[in-house]
Parts: structure tokens; C-alpha cells; sequence
């Protein structure tokens, strides 16, 4: 049957939005954008314990952030609003009472301790099953066990009951997953799962299930972990009488640890790591725990967005760099992956130099822009020439954001960049010292220092100019004093092109940098 692509990504406000999470939105984005449909985001706040405040705008300010944005939600309404679950909470009773009428749900009475010292029994009997289910709902206090007028007498007490889903015990449960193909299971190894809780909410497979019909949803792409809640779902389909609407579904492939650690992505693994999982930053206001993310870390959103989508998605091909409109015309769901993948950070990181390096440089100064202020330089005094000049020397010796200002290194240590423009060196190389702060180039620095006092006009190409000239008339090459010059002006043994700082931080600075060097450097060299 063909019908209009409409996907949804349906977030719980339980937390701050996981990079697995902004995975599943991504894959949703894409199809969507892919087949001309809609993507839609639905806040699934059913679960009043798990409430955490902030989470939504959270999600919706990562999406926002992403350019992933949906073409429906809370904030961008729809036909098919309210796009909140606990404000559609009328909704969803009629279909439950619908399921008890239909005989296809029960109400229960069970009190927390007489569901606990069920299980208790059970575990103790090693039942294989020890659930609330065929077998055990005959014990319990429900519908089955309970005369109907008895029944009613509880719910208009005011008693407080739940509604659960009977099961099919004796039927074996199909379905076809786009991606894992078809799975099957036995409805005996089920249980009656709640579907309208004790408070009056319905709980997530209900409301799930009854929105993605009502909200007509065409594909239902979501993580792994809810593969085994899809035979309730297909059940309470087919309860419903929505077969033929039913979604189709694809579960992604699990995200598992770093390399070097087992498991499902967890975000202590990865914090212990130093490794971000969430997009923006977070503090959890339960535990005040503060998280590092993609985007204090220094990431290009469509670095990171490439990065994400072959976390699980296979071009096949070898390409790897995708821009978000390529993706958008390549995606499909054939090529999403079944085995669990691994989060490899020094990919994502390797994905952000790429697009570093190609990135516009006025696209760059933003980021350049905010990098120096957060170093407590007054940015905004600086021209835009110069902002790109300073972008430009850096562009390809970056891989985070923050390395425009300083890049760790791997012995521990912190290479200056764009830092050197704006501070005397501190201290000075010292192999470099040691090896090329000779007493010839000492002396060739000084006639070079003289020199560029006279230089009128203070640009890169007259710097080196001016350098050359002095070599020439000496009869020695650039190799002899460049070192030199370069650890007196940056205090470092590499480093961008020299005439570029040079010009950037001006005649004076030059002059005085040379100075302080020509004087600290030759009680040292003696
Ligand atoms: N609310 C569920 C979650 O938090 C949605 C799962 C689904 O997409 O059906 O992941």
C-alpha cells in the first residue's frame, strides 16, 4: 500500500537527549526527507516519575542545533497535534475501554505487594515465565477472577485499578522488521503488559501505539531496545482493528561502547572516556552531574551529522564524507546495518578536521570569533581581514574548535596556535634553542630586527622580502635564521607561516618580541 511518508521521533523527557537518541531523529529526518514525507517529533511524557525538567527543551534545542528540524511538533503544531502525550491524555482511555469490551483487556485490582509477592513465587518455583500472564492472571485480582458486578463495585469505590492486555496465549506472534527481516514469537512467552496505568495515564505501548495510528504514521524507525515491546504492538494493532495501518518498522542497531569496552553505550563509559554523548551541554538537575558535549568539544554539526549517520548505515560504497544534502538523497533503510557498532570518538573526530579543512574560512570565523573570546581576547576589536587571516594559518592544524587557541599534543603538553598571536612567548623551544639560536643567527636576527623597523609597509610578502634581501647581501641561506627568527617570535620549533603571524601581530610587537628574544636568548647561548 502506498502512502504518504510520515515518521516520527518520539523522545521521553527523561534526561538529556543521548547521541544514540539524535541518531534515531537523524535516520528519521533522512527517510523522511529521502521519500518526501514528514518527519514529526512527539514528546512521550506519559511517565510523571520520569519526568525530568528541562529534558524536552533540551531536545528540541539539540534538533534545533543539528538542523534536524521536524516538520511537526510541540512548537511547530500540525494537523495532527497536541504533538504531547500528556496533553492527548484523554485520548487514550476510549481505546483501552474499547480493548475490555472487545474482551482483548482486563482490569486488575493488585496491590504492589500482591504483584511482588507473585513474582516472589514464582522465582522461587523457577517458573520460566514469571510473569502477570495466562497462567498466573487466574490467581491474581482481576476481571477473570472477579465476578463482573464485583468488578464494577471496586471501580466505582473509587478503587484504584489498571488495565492489562490478555495476551494471545496459544498463537505465534509474525512480523517483518525492515532491518532484522521477520521475527517471530510465541505468545506464550509473554506477559498481559499494563496499558492505563493506576494514575489514569496510559503507559508508553499504548500511547505509542495509538499515536502512531492517530498521527498516521507511515514507518516507525527507533532503536533496538524496543524490538521486543513490537509483538505487544503488532497485538494491540491487530486488537484495534489497524492492521491495515499498521506502521512499518525498522530498529536500528544497538550503539555499543568505545573500542577497548564492552557493552551498550553507556554515558559513564564514555564521561570515564572523556568522550561527549550528548549534543549540548547538560547538567542533570537531579544529580547537578555535569556532562561534556559535541558542541563545547569543539564539533561542526554537519561533522557530526555525517559521522552519525554512517553509525549504522552502510552507502555501500567506500565514500565517507557525506553533506547533510547528499545524505538526504542517498539514506535508505536497506543499508542500516543489524550488528551493533561501536562509538568510535577518533572517528567522529576525524570526521570534524575534514570538514574543518574544506569549511569556507568566513564560515569559520564565527567559531574563530568565540574561540578567542572564551580566551579572554577582545575579538570584536579585531578586522575581518584579519579574523581570516588567522582562520586561514589554522584551518588545517585543527581538528576541535578549541585547537584554533592551543591543541593537545600527544606527550601531554598543549601546542600554542592562534595563542601565539596574542602573547609574548613565555618561554622558548628548548631543542630549538639549543640547536639553531646560534651566535651567526643571534647576529642575523639582530640585522634583521634593524631592518624591519624600516619596513614601511607591513605585509607578509615585504616581511619575507625584507628577510631575503638581508640573506643575499650576507651570502646565507633562509635555513640558518628562519629557526631563529620563528622560536623568538612564537617561542615554538614549528608552526604556521611565519610572515603571516608576523604581519598579524604587527611592526611593533615583531620588534619587540625580537628584542626580548635577542636578550633572554644570548645569555643562554654563550
Ligand atoms: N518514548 C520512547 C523512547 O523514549 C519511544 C520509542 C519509540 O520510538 O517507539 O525512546
Amino acid at each position: 500500500m502506498d502512502r504518504p511518508v510520515r515518521v516520527r521521533f518520539a523522545p521521553s523527557p527523561t534526561g538529556a537527549l543521548h547521541i544514540g537518541g539524535v541518531r534515531t531523529a537523524l535516520y528519521n529526518y533522512l527517510f523522511a526527507r529521502k521519500e518526501g514525507g514528514k518527519f514529526i517529533l512527539r514528546i512521550e511524557d506519559t511517565d510523571q516519575n520520569r519526568y525530568v525538567a528541562g529534558a524536552e527543551e533540551y531536545i528540541m534545542e539539540s534538533l534545533e542545533w543539528l538542523g534536524i528540524t521536524p516538520d511537526e511538533s510541540p512548537v511547530h503544531g500540525g494537523e495532527y497535534g497536541p504533538y504531547r502525550q500528556s496533553e492527548r491524555k484523554e485520548m487514550y482511555r476510549q481505546y483501552a475501554e474499547q480493548l475490555v469490551e472487545a474482551g482483548h483487556a482486563y482490569y486488575a485490582f493488585d496491590t504492589a505487594a500482591e504483584l511482588d509477592a507473585m513474582r516472589k513465587e514464582l522465582e522461587a518455583a523457577k517458573s520460566k515465565n514469571p510473569t502477570y500472564n495466562a497462567i498466573t492472571r487466574k490467581k491474581m485480582k482481576n476481571s477473570f477472577t472477579l465476578s463482573e458486578e464485583e468488578v464494577k463495585q471496586r471501580i466505582e469505590s473509587g478503587e484504584p485499578y489498571v488495565i492489562r492486555i490478555k495476551m494471545p496465549h496459544r498463537e505465534e506472534i509474525r512480523f517483518k522488521d525492515i532491518i532484522r527481516g521477520w521475527v517471530m514469537v510465541h505468545g506464550s512467552t509473554l506477559d498481559d503488559k499494563v496499558l492505563m496505568k493506576g494514575d489514569g495515564m496510559p503507559t508508553y505501548h499504548l500511547a505509542n501505539v495509538v499515536d502512531d495510528y492517530l498521527m498516521k504514521i507511515s514507518h516507525v524507525i527507533r532503536g533496538e531496545e524496543w524490538l521486543p515491546s513490537l509483538p505487544l504492538h503488532v497485538t494491540l494493532y491487530k486488537f484495534l482493528g489497524w492492521e491495515n495501518e499498521m506502521p512499518e518498522f525498522a530498529h536500528l542497531p544497538l550503539l555499543l561502547n568505545p573500542p577497548g569496552k564492552e557493552g551498550k553505550l553507556s554515558k559513564r563509559q564514555a564521561d570515564k572516556l572523556g568522550v561527549p554523548v550528548f549534543p549540548l551541554p547538560w547538567q542533570d538537575p537531579n544529580t547537578g552531574e555535569q556532562y561534556v558535549s559535541f558542541k563545547e568539544e569543539g564539533f561542526l554539526t554537519d561533522a557530526l551529522l555525517n559521522f552519525l549517520a554512517l553509525l549504522g548505515w552502510n552507502p555501500g560504497n567506500n565514500q565517507e564524507i557525506f553533506d547533510l544534502n547528499q545524505l538526504e538523497m542517498d539514506f535508505d533503510l536497506e543499508g542500516v546495518n543489524k550488528a551493533g557498532i561501536k562509538f568510535d570518538y577518533d572517528k567522529a573526530r576525524w570526521f570534524n578536521e575534514e570538514y574543518i579543512k574544506v569549511k569556507k574560512v568566513e564560515d569559520l570565523v564565527p567559531y574563530l570569533m568565540d574561540v578567542l573570546r572564551a580566551n579572554g581576547i577582545d575579538a570584536d576589536v579585531i578586522d575581518q581581514k584579519q579574523r581570516e587571516q588567522i582562520v586561514s594559518l589554522f584551518q588545517n592544524r585543527v581538528t576541535l574548535i578549541p585547537d584554533f587557541w592551543d591543541k593537545p599534543e600527544a606527550n601531554g603538553k598543549r601546542l600554542a596556535q592562534a595563542q601565539v598571536l596574542f602573547n609574548m612567548p613565555a618561554e622558548y623551544d628548548e631543542k630549538t634553542v639549543r640547536k639553531k639560536w646560534t651566535g651567526e643567527a643571534a647576529d642575523l636576527v639582530e640585522a634583521y630586527k634593524m631592518d624591519l623597523s624600516q619596513l614601511e609597509n607591513w605585509v607578509a610578502d615585504d616581511i619575507k622580502t625584507t628577510l631575503e634581501a638581508l640573506l643575499t647581501s650576507k651570502g646565507v641561506g633562509l635555513g640558518k635564521v628562519m629557526p631563529a627568527v620563528r622560536v623568538a617570535i612564537t617561542g615554538a620549533g614549528k608552526g604556521p607561516d611565519l610572515m603571516t603571524v608576523m604581519e598579524i601581530i604587527g611592526k611593533e610587537e615583531t620588534i619587540k618580541r625580537l628584542e626580548k628574544a635577542l636578550m633572554s636568548l644570548e645569555q643562554k647561548v654563550s
